[in-house]
């Protein structure tokens, strides 16, 4: 199931970017693109991506519905559809140029060292295999396990993701599981290679809220446990604060902010961030009602050629009519006229008088 299912190739777009000299990194991403389609009826869905992930880190990377955050991830694991292009500068993960690489190398790699839990669990299973052939088949083919020691591992791997009564679990088929039993064997298929990067896509968006804190503290405890380096995509920026170090935030396809937390919380470098921030109800206490930005995400049709957030921007200036720069800030970096734009008196009241 970790297997992907159309090995997209990656195309460079430079040939200086593939150096291995970053050796604390697990992950160096250089502008990564992803087009869907062809000629007028391209759509950039990721935009120029760079993210950086050190070996045994958890980065979040947050942003609302269609900013873009799947299809990064899609991108490098090669899942997306024959209509997407994608481009990189770099992509190198353990020191290895997975952009030089062959098909089959990155095939041993991906689902292997590098591996995802969708977002969503019942549909990712095949219901037409138990849960023993599901994670049996990624024991056979990426450990090469045999025989008995295929039972062995798949018990473990059960209890290792807290299953309650995994024994009577093997033989059950994806209708037979709930939801938050479902996400625990996707979670299991996807540590059972022992992966040094995991991403979870929005791994408790379609679980109740009692079983969401579940699954996360149990992918949190495995992170630590395993020291895996995680990748936590999200719309929820309270899983953020509890489960990462590094933060990057996107917007309409574009990383806008790098920061760690807590500083994203204190302070927010891009307007966007702000605005993501003051739309959590738990930050909002004592307000009439939550702040949010006016208008919408720009579609395939409508983005404007500067700022990609300009048309909502509360900080607007003549200046955003042309694409922002990426300027350092003191924990990361940010799309932005101004690496401080937040924070300017000026500014703040600008907000205030449009909420
Ligand atoms: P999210 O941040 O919610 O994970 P996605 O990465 O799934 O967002 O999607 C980013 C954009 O790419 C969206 O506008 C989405 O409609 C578009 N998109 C995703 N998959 C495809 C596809 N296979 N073909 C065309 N467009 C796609
Ligand atoms: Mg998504």
């Amino acid at each position: 199931m970790t297997e992907p299912l159309i090995n997209t190739p990656i195309t460079h777009t430079s040939m200086n970017g593939a150096s291995t000299k970053d050796s604390p990194l697990l992950l160096d991403i250089e502008n990564l693109s992803v087009t869907f389609g062809q000629g007028v009826r391209a759509f950039r869905a990721v935009d120029d991506v760079s993210l950086k992930i050190t070996q045994g880190e958890v980065i979040a990377v947050v942003g609302e519905s269609g900013s873009g955050k799947s299809v990064t991830m899609m991108a490098l694991m090669g899942l997306l559809p024959p209509s997407a292009t994608v481009r990189a500068q770099r992509v190198v993960f353990d020191n290895k140029d997975m952009l030089s690489m062959s098909a089959k190398e990155r095939r041993g790699i991906i689902g292997k060292d590098i591996s995802m839990i969708f977002q969503n669990a019942m549909s990712c299973l095949n219901p037409s295999f138990t849960v023993e052939m599901q994670l049996g088949e990624v024991l056979r083919k990426h450990l090469g396990l045999r025989g008995a020691a295929v039972q062995t591992r798949i018990l473990e791997l059960l209890e290792l993701v807290e299953m309650p009564d995994a024994k009577n679990r093997l033989k059950v088929y994806p209708h037979q599981l709930s939801g938050g039993m479902s996400q625990r064997v996707m979670i299991a298929m996807a540590i059972a290679c022992e992966p040094k990067l995991l991403i979870a896509d929005e791994p408790t968006t379609a679980l109740d809220v009692t079983v969401q804190a579940q699954i996360m503290d149990l992918l949190s405890r495995l992170q630590r446990e395993k020291q895996m380096a995680m990748v936590l995509i999200t719309h929820d920026l309270g899983l953020v604060a509890q489960n990462s170090r590094d933060v990057a935030v996107m917007y309409a396809g574009q990383v806008v902010e790098t920061s760690t937390v807590p500083e994203i919380f204190q302070k927010p470098a891009h307007p966007y961030t702000e605005a993501l921030l003051q739309a959590i109800p738990e930050l909002a206490i004592g307000q009439d009602r939550l702040n949010s930005l006016p208008g919408v995400v720009p579609s395939q049709y409508d983005r404007p050629s500067g700022c990609l957030l300009s048309p909502r921007c509360p900080y607007k200036e003549s200046a955003c009519e042309v694409p922002p720069p990426i300027l350092d800030t003191p924990t990361g970096k940010v799309r932005c006229i101004d690496s401080n734009i937040t924070s300017h008196p000026s500014h703040a009241a600008t907000l205030e008088s449009q909420i």
